[in-house]
């Protein structure tokens, strides 16, 4: 395997992208990614926040501190993973993180890896979905992808600028993909828009270093508030119905519970 590090994002070349290599890393140790050049790209994306402008590149330490980030956001990234980790990871990278089901990280020829079942559904699945869990129960584990999508930012790539909700996409026996990203597309840069007020809360196994159980992103403009979640869904979940719409598995009853306390502390605090 070689390492590029070219001087323009043009030459790219067929290359796996590589940013704080948190993720990939391990992916590629485990043998769950395959690539025989990956292009190291942290010092070609936008790395600073100015305003309402957020790099690609920052890592979620710098973004966790700035007092031009709101609230919801920062506290995404505060309680994402750990200090080292959020040193080195970048905000894009955290966004594109592959899923935290288990049966795929053992490699399980599961529906994600292209196979016909979902092991999960089947099998333990106490940090699974609760919300379109028909064909892949996993559950989105990115804070900051439910904060963002509350706080309706939007992303400028390589090719296109679209909302952070769309640059996920459910899985389907036809494509497998969570997300909308294409081959080659590197993003760029985060618009965030100030809102009145935001907040981001996390129910997780431990106090530190957990993934979200259910995470609850809420954003308020005017008398309009709107609220995302992470962990209860394959993508960051926009609430735009009511709870009452979860279709739990056995195992995952509890975080529609869980969802329900924190959804109602999450309106309270942005009111
Ligand atoms: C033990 C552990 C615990 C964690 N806990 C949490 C948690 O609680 N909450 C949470 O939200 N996250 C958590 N994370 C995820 C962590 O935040 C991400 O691993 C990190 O942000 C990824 O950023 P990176 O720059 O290292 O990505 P990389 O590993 O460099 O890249 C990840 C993916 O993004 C692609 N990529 C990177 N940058 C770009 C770009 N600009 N354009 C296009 N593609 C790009 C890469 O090709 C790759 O597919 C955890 C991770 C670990 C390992
Ligand atoms: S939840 Fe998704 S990733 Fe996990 S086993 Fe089922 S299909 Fe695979």
């Amino acid at each position: 395997m070689e390492l590029l590090q070219p001087s323009s994002l043009e030459e790219l070349d067929g290359g796996l992208p590589i940013a704080g290599g948190t993720e990939v890393v391990p992916l590629l140790r485990e043998g769950l990614l395959h690539a025989d050049r990956l292009v190291d790209i942290s010092s070609l994306v936008p790395r600073g926040i100015d305003g309402t402008r957020i790099g690609a590149g920052a890592t979620l330490a710098e973004l966790e501190v700035d007092p031009q980030v709101p609230d919801a956001l920062r506290e995404a990234c505060r309680l994402a993973a750990s200090p080292q980790l959020r040193n080195m990871g970048s905000v894009a990278g955290n966004l594109l993180q592959a899923t935290r089901c288990w049966y795929w990280r053992l490699d399980y020829p599961c529906r994600l890896h292209g196979g016909d079942r979902c092991h999960a559904r089947e099998g333990e699945h106490r940090e699974h979905a609760i919300f379109a869990n028909d064909f892949c129960a996993s559950a989105h584990p990115s804070d900051v992808a439910a904060a963002l999508v509350a706080l309706g930012a939007t992303i400028r790539t390589t090719r296109r600028e679209l909302p952070v909700r769309d640059l996920y996409r459910l899985p389907t026996e036809d494509d497998r993909s969570t997300t909308t990203l294409e081959p080659g597309e590197v993003i760029l840069e985060l618009d965030v828009p100030q809102t009145d007020a935001s907040t981001y809360l996390k129910a997780m196994d431990r106090k530190r270093w957990a993934f979200a159980l259910v995470g609850v992103a809420a954003a308020r403009r005017g008398t309009e508030t709107t609220v995302a979640l992470a962990g209860v869904a394959p993508v960051p979940w926009l609430l735009d119905g009511s709870l009452d719409d979860a279709t739990p598995l056995p195992g995952t009853a509890y975080k529609v519970q869980v969802a329900r306390a924190l959804v109602e502390r999450a309106r309270a605090a942005v009111a």
